[in-house]
Order: C-alpha cells, then structure tokens, then sequence
C-alpha cells in the first residue's frame, strides 16, 4: 500500500542544479519520496490531489542555526542588543530553565517553523545544563513531524566539561541513530581565542563521535579571529563545520573558511538588531563561501524564513550601495539577486547538513519536503511573474498553504495538521509564569525594557518655524 500527494498545476521552483523553473508542473510524491516532476502527470489511484493552480511549490526550507529553547521567550528581547542577550541568558536567567521550560520553548518552535515552511532546522541548543533537558529538547522535536538537527550546547559550563562526562555519551548513543534523516546530531559551542585552546578537547570528542561542530564565529565582542585560527592550525575546519554569523572576521579567517570547505550561517536580521557585525553576505561572496541562512532565537524574531531572504537581500544592497556612495560611483546592477536567497533558504542548507542528496530540491528521488506558496485570498499574491522575486520579497507566512515533510503532510489548507496548539500554549503559559515568577515582576519588566540611550538633536542654522492654522501663515 502506498501514500502518494499529488500537487497539481504550480510553477515549479525545483531549485536542482540548473535551477529549472517549471510552469504549469504537477510534483509527484510517493510514501516518502519525490516519484516525479513535470507536466500532466497521471496521479495514482487514492492519490491525495492538491491544487496548486497560481501558487508556487518550492523544496521545504531550511534553518540551520536556531535557539529553539528560546522560543519560550517569544519577543521579549524585541528591544535587547548582543549584549542585553548575554547577560540575560548567559549570566543571569538562562540557568532558570528546567527541563520542561526547554520542552515547551522547542515544542513551540518546532510547530512555528512548520507553519512557515521550514521543514528543517538545527536547534543550536545551548541551554542544555543535564541530560534531563537534552531528553527533553528530543522529545519536542520528536513530538512534532519536521526534521531537526540537535545541536548540543551547554552556555553554564566550557564544551571540554560537558562534552566529556559519560551522561553526555550516554545521551547520544541513547537518542541518534546515523543515518536518520529525520532527527540529526552537532555539537554547538563557541571558540573564546583563549590561546590555551581548551575547546581542543570538545572538538576531539566531536572527531571521535564523527559529528559536525557549529560555531558563533565572528560575533562582535565574542568570537573572533583568533579562534578561527586555533580551530584551523589544530585541523578542526572541516567541510561539515557551520560557521554561525562570520561578521566581523578580516580576510585571512575568510581565507581559512573557504579552503577547507565550510560553511556560514548568515542570520542577518539578528546580526543587524543585535550587533555581531554587519552582515556577512557581501563579503563572503568574495571569497567563494557557502551560504546558508538562519533566524537565530524567537527572544527577537519569528522562525519565518521569508524574513531571512528579504533582509538579506537588503542588508547586501544597502552595503553594495553605500560602499559604492562613498567612492562617487553608482550601482547600476546587483550581485544579490533573489534567486540567490531563495537556494540559500533551501539548498544552501541541504549543502551545509550534508543533507543534499536527501532534500533541498524537488527532484525525484529525494525526500518529499516540500511546500506550496498559494493564498487565493490575498492580493499580494498575484500576479506571479517572477517567481523567485516573488518568494523574497511578496509571499509570506501566510501564504504557505501546505507543507510536506518527509512525504507527510503536515501544514493544509493553511493549517497545521494534527498539531496540538492548544497543549503547547498551556505549556508556554506555565515557563512563562514560572520565570516571571521566579524573576519577580521588578526584573521581569525591567528586563524587556532596556534604557534608551539620550537621544540629542544637532544644531541647525535654520530657523525653527510654526505653521498658525487661524492665520494661515508662519509663526516665527
Ligand atoms: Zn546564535
């Protein structure tokens, strides 16, 4: 007996190699797979058919660095920096979180990235004090039918402490399976640029384990060359690596990145709110990296990879602009198209998982993620004439109609199947009532509402003047 979906009458972004854009195309989907794409396919008998007529099917996105924990905290940090960020999380209040704090912060993460489209997403998850929170991490994203990446932090203690306890083993023997493509495994820490490396040992531990490192590299204040360097002489830099953020290295830490195949992970809304640096695209570019895009921690931004795209695609012509500016010249045509931002959101992560012979396009053979961009209700959603224009800088969350993942359908008709919203809200409500009550209200408040620096307006040799309503004339 098979399960097949069949997808009816799109345009067609299959994001392969050549970037075959199909109009008027069907896509085939049978048990867990993509049997075919193309035009007029014959749909198998019980197919589930959907009509995709004026919308747009794309391969299931991907974010390949997110705090899902922090999910729990859902915009609270809305007006914080970087610097706000750590000492909240890091120094203050992060160590509050008890196991299910972090089941509910995932739980509600996981559900919000399948809304949006994002089929997979690495929970960079660095509030992992115990084991008992990484099993609850697990849980959540087992709870929720996407595909996940568990990348295992730890922000209380150095990865060479946590990394070599034998719960940690334990921990990973018990709950990774190689080979299953559903619910993947990283280790997540940062490299200080302590000349005496004591990452070392936590990178010897991912080498034995046979499993990827992700970093914050570059992270303004935080990460910087120095550690890049450490990880590159000690033969840490792998094609696996994923360099979170990368924005304010110098060339060499460039050079470092692209010879020894790794990749970055650009989170451009948070690098222009928080502060890591400017965001990185425009100068990664120049050195042949590959790009990936991610949306960091919900404490600011919503999981939606549609915001990734448009303020990537902002954030590298505004700096294309304003160094041309500064030379007299003018920009007359764009590196970044969107094209681009539409295979980082897609491809670029597959490629950064080692993950592209598995999904990323939709081409037989690959696994069924994939998502359709339809909303007949919306006047922004027609008409469609470029269609990867479209995806950058029109569609939206609410436009993704349904999602596939792994073959299963799992977002329809713009809602979730089977997702129990109403048990994750209660979830929600009982971390958020915990913290606040453990914060007191005092800090509580006081923590979302950071001081706002004087703002001083210049001098201006002008006269102020006052427009007189009655007299219809200037005051001065
Ligand atoms: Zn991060």
């Amino acid at each position: 007996m098979t399960d097949s979906v069949l997808f009816r009458n799109g345009t067609v972004l299959t994001m392969d190699d050549r970037h075959t854009v199909l109009p008027n195309a069907d896509v085939l989907v049978i048990d867990q797979r993509i049997a075919e794409v193309g035009v007029g396919l014959t749909a198998p008998e019980g197919a589930t058919v959907i009509d995709a007529t004026g919308g747009i099917l794309m391969p299931g996105m991907i974010d390949t660095h997110r705090h899902m924990w922090q999910t729990a905290m859902r915009g609270y940090g809305a007006d914080w920096t970087l610097t706000q960020y750590f000492v909240w999380y890091y120094l203050e209040s992060g160590k509050l979180f008890r196991p299910e704090d972090i089941h509910a912060g995932n739980l509600l993460s996981a559900l919000e990235a399948l809304d949006a489209g994002v089929t997979t997403t690495v929970d960079w998850s660095h509030g992992l004090q115990t084991v008992e929170h990484a099993d609850a991490a697990v849980d959540a994203l087992q709870a929720v039918p996407g595909r996940f990446v568990l990348a295992y932090g730890n922000i209380q203690q150095g990865p060479w402490e946590w990394s070599a306890t034998p719960e940690f083993r334990d921990f990973v023997s018990r709950r990774f399976t190689s080979g299953d493509d559903m619910l993947g495994f990283q280790m997540a820490f940062d490299v200080t640029g302590d000349p005496a490396f004591p990452e070392k040992a936590a990178f010897e531990v991912a080498r034995e384990l046979g499993v990827p490192v992700t970093t914050h590299a570059g992270v303004w204040g935080a990460t910087n060359d120095d550690g890049i360097r450490l990880m590159h002489e000690h033969g840490f830099m792998t094609p696996q690596t994923i360099y979170v953020h990368s924005a304010t290295l110098n060339q060499d830490s460039y050079h470092r990145i692209a010879a020894t195949g790794g990749s970055v992970s650009v989170a451009t809304e948070s690098e222009q709110s928080a502060g890591q640096g400017y965001p990185p695209t425009w100068a990664l570019r120049d050195h042949g990296i590959p790009v990936s895009l991610s949306q960091d921690t919900s404490v600011w931004w919503s999981a939606d990879l549609f915001s990734a795209m448009r303020t990537t695609l902002g954030a590298d012509r505004s700096r294309e602009h304003m160094e041309a500016h500064r030379k007299a010249e003018t920009v007359t045509h764009l590196h970044l198209r969107a094209e681009q931002v539409v295979d980082w959101a897609t491809r670029g992560g597959s490629k950064a998982l080692g993950m592209d012979s598995v999904v990323g396009s939709l081409e037989p053979g690959k696994k069924a993620d994939v998502v359709l961009l339809k909303n007949d209700d919306s006047p922004a959603m027609f008409p469609i004439l470029n269609p990867y224009g479209h995806v950058a800088f029109q569609a939206q969350r609410g436009d993704v109609h349904t999602v596939l993942v792994n073959g299963r359908i799992v977002k329809q008709d713009h809602k979730l199947v089977g997702a129990d919203l109403a048990a994750a809200r209660e979830k929600i409500g009982r971390t958020v009532e915990y913290l606040r009550a453990t914060l007191g209200e005092e800090a509580w408040t006081r923590g979302m509402n950071p001081d706002v620096p004087e703002t001083k307006v210049g001098e201006n040799p002008y006269q102020y003047t006052e427009w007189d309503a009655g007299s219809a004339q200037w005051k001065h």
